[in-house]
């Protein structure tokens, strides 16, 4: 199992992620012996040993199945344990993308938090990059420096630091280089601002040096942005990514003359029962002095013959498209999309303006 490459089939010790549900995808490792319980059935580890990735299971008992699926940053981030509000995908594709995030780039970011975003950044700089991740919260540090090395992050260096009071300068490891060196920058701290003027001692000297400063307050962008521009850091500009999915599908157009005979559909209908229950109830009284009545008029029958079609109401089921029918093509906004909405104040440092 790895976050860098694929493989096809599970085997014991890898990290799979049940899709369960859409809202629902577990993180396992697959263990011997081991269950897996949820409430569509539960599944038994040694037999997903050998599937292949993607592959779809059956439950031991009980009616459900579920996907097993290769780990991905993307999927990781749906299905971490949170121990922090976390980055999306939204947001760390788009941070990536404008800070030019690629094989071998050096990476600085406080805190790590849940390393969902350490994640992302360390598949995106491959094994010829570094990833250098401060946490000050123990507990955060501890189990973080424990899951990047179980997934087998290798190219990612975690420091348990106060970044704000005590800057980001370490002692690296042998194979991270001689020092931090960094050419990209991510702060996702309450108070940026902070950290900011000890950046100037671990970031590149020669290459341009990209920042971006996650923030949830315009308050707090509003002392970024102060801090960026007294130490030097240019081109500064705010963001903020509203990732919406659109569904695109066509609508039927409707006409006048479809409303109009709409209406006296349900006009003649709203008739017919008035005078099915006035003749019931008339059947009722007379049946007691045994007495036959007429039937009720054909003209106040509906006309329904189960042919043609009503765009208002009841009828046969049109196929979305249909060529008898005219179209307009529309968009609706799906209203629920897992986003972290906070502002992104992205600067940049000029090699020359680093001192
Ligand atoms: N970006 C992370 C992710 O995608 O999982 C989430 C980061 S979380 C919102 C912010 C983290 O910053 C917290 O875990 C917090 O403990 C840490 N933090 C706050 N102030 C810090 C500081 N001065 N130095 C280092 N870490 C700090």
């Amino acid at each position: 199992m790895s976050f860098f490459k694929f493989k096809d089939y599970i085997e014991e010790g890898d990290l799979v992620l049940a899709f369960i549900s859409r809202g629902t995808i577990k993180p396992i490792t697959v263990t011997k012996g081991a269950l897996l319980n949820t409430r569509y059935g539960h599944y038994e580890h040694d037999k997903m040993i050998g599937l292949k990735y993607g592959e779809q299971m059956g439950g031991e008992k009980g009616y459900g199945f579920i996907h097993l699926l290769h780990p991905t940053p993307e999927m990781w981030t749906l299905s971490l344990p949170h121990r922090t509000q976390i980055v999306y995908t939204p947001d760390s594709s788009y941070i990536m993308q404008r800070l030019g995030v690629t094989s071998g780039s050096r990476i600085i970011e406080a805190g790590t938090g849940s390393a969902s975003f350490s994640h992302s950044f360390a598949r995106a700089i491959g094994l010829d990059g570094r990833l250098f991740t401060y946490e000050f919260h123990e507990p955060r540090y501890l189990e973080a420096k424990k899951e990047l090395e179980g997934h087998g992050l290798v190219n990612t260096h975690i420091t348990h630091r106060d970044v704000c009071n005590d800057g980001f300068e370490i002692e690296v490891p042998a194979n991270f280089g001689t020092e931090v060196n960094g050419d990209v920058v991510f702060l996702d701290l309450p108070s940026p601002w902070t950290a900011i003027p000890h950046l100037p001692k671990v970031i590149s000297k020669v290459r341009q040096v990209g920042i971006c400063c996650f923030s949830p307050c315009i308050e707090q962008v509003a002392k970024t942005v102060e801090a960026l521009q007294q130490n030097g850091w240019t081109n500064i500009e705010m963001v903020e990514v509203a990732g919406r999915r659109w569904e695109a599908r066509k609508d039927m157009v409707r006409d006048i003359k479809d409303v109009v005979k709409r209406l006296k559909d349900i006009q003649s209908r709203k008739n017919q029962g008035i005078e099915n229950r006035r003749h019931a109830k008339v059947i009722g009284e007379k049946r007691d002095h045994s007495e036959v009545l007429p039937e009720p008029s054909e003209s106040s029958k509906v006309q329904n013959t189960g042919k043609g079609f009503n765009p208002f109401g009841k009828g046969i089921r049109i196929r979305e498209g249909d060529e008898q029918f005219q179209w307009r093509n529309v968009t609706k906004i799906e209203t629920e999309v897992k986003s972290h909405t906070s502002y992104l104040t992205f600067a940049y440092m000029l090699p020359e303006r680093v001192e």
